[in-house]
């Protein structure tokens, strides 16, 4: 039975960063990692961008066996025993260990009854679309928001027909203001994606050529392949069967500590505080992924730095891009500062007088400035934030 000082469930970007945190404080101790995934840790970023731009695939992988770790892939830890300080796998294995930590990530949410069709997430799932599309292809992309704009892009900009369905009036409603989803979705089309918007999928079967979708009040869409991007849950069934403290993923403390001293979580799975919002997050972004991977790493192997980071985000949509920090909610007041409207400029979301998100829109390199904006007390006018990122 293998033992480990440190042993880490989950084989994402968040696994791979602990496994960094750990040797920057223990270059020695052994370290178990086990991945459900046949693959090592990579970065999900390129699966909906740069490898459909022709980055190498190469470029992905994060190395992780170089730092001295045992892989145990294509296996899933199936129960935790806490008391024994030990995991079960899928294989029947049975490892022990001082310090665990939970990066199990998140699990995409499936459509009702339908199968056949791609949750966008993983390289398989690369290397599933990306086999089965191609010039003249079509596919229908089921969903609104980040997967679903990406991935529509995506197969546009490879010679594929794309309808994009969503339940939403705008593309990226849950961030965007209505009327920069508006534009958003005429852009959308101007690229030659059918826009599907307050589409409400009935039926979804399976056919001879690949799908056949339909809408409520949209027609019927017959396709190669179908992709959903429609919302992910925490993985939490591990930590949950071992009566671990959750509440929309596992809570963690500023330590990145579970409610078992003995275990850590991080990564799209953690729930925790975040003193610049002051309110716990859980957050589904590379950069949190990263530096919240390392700092539990860290603390494990006895640092003790508590994690007060506040994570950005970015995406791609077609030629346009952006960064952002903070509450990106479109029902806070939200101050538009275009430089040219819907092309380059900042959004900054404010709530009572302060300012909670700033979306810097074809804007990049004001990262820090924005997080710095987001912890001043303001209050803010409005008048008061225009031209204020980037520094004039
Ligand atoms: C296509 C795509 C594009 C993205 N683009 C961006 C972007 O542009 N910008 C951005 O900020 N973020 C982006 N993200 C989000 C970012 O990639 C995630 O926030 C990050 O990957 C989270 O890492 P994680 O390790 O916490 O979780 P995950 O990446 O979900 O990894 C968890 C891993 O644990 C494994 N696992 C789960 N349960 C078990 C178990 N019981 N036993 C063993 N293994 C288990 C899973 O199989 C998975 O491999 C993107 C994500 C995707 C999918």
């Amino acid at each position: 039975m293998p033992h480990y000082k440190y042993l880490i469930v989950g084989g994402g970007i968040t696994a791979d960063a602990a496994v960094e945190g750990i040797r920057s404080i223990d270059r020695e101790a052994a370290i178990g990692l086990i991945g459900a995934e046949p693959d090592p840790p990579y970065n999900r970023p390129p699966l909906s961008k740069g490898l459909w731009k022709g980055d190498a695939l190469e470029r992905i992988w994060r190395k992780t066996q170089a730092r001295g770790v045992d892989l145990y892939l294509g296996r899933k830890a199936v129960s935790l025993d806490f008391a024994a300080r030990a995991i079960n796998d899928s294989q029947g294995a049975r490892y022990t260990y001082e310090k665990l930590l939970l990066a199990t990530g998140v699990t995409p949410r499936r459509l009702p009854s339908a199968s056949g069709v791609i949750y966008y997430r993983a390289l398989s799932d690369y290397n599933t679309l990306r086999a089965l599309s191609g010039e003249g292809r079509s596919f229908a992309v089921i969903g609104g928001g980040f997967i679903g704009w990406e991935i529509a892009a995506a197969l546009k900009m490879n010679g594929n027909e794309v309808v994009m369905i969503f339940p939403e009036e705008t593309i990226g409603a849950r961030l965007y203001p209505a009327d920069l989803g508006r534009f958003l979705n005429r852009y959308y089309r101007e690229k030659g994606v059918r826009i599907v918007a307050g589409g409400q999928i009935t039926a979804l079967e399976k056919t001879p050529r690949g799908a056949r979708v339909q809408t409520q009040a949209h027609g019927n869409f017959e396709v190669d392949g179908v992709v959903a991007g429609i919302g992910v849950t925490p993985e939490t069934s591990l930590a949950q069967a071992a009566g671990l403290k959750i509440d929309n993923g596992i809570m963690v403390d500023e330590f990145l500590r579970t409610s078992d001293p003995h275990i850590y979580a991080a990564g799209d799975v953690a729930n925790f505080h975040n003193p610049i919002l002051d309110r716990r997050l859980r957050v589904e972004h590379e950069d949190n992924a990263n530096v919240m991977g390392r700092a539990a790493g860290a603390n494990m192997a006895g640092g003790q730095a508590p994690y007060r980071h506040l994570p950005f985000f970015y995406s791609d949509l077609f030629e346009l891009g952006y960064e952002a920090v903070g509450d990106l909610d479109p029902r806070l007041e939200i101050v538009a500062d275009w430089k040219e409207p819907y092309r380059e400029g900042v959004l900054y979301y404010l709530q009572a007088g302060r300012v909670r998100g700033v979306l810097l829109w074809n804007t990049y390199g004001q990262v820090d400035e924005a997080r710095k904006l987001i912890a001043e007390p303001g209050p803010f006018r409005p008048a008061d934030l225009k031209g204020r990122l980037p520094a004039a």
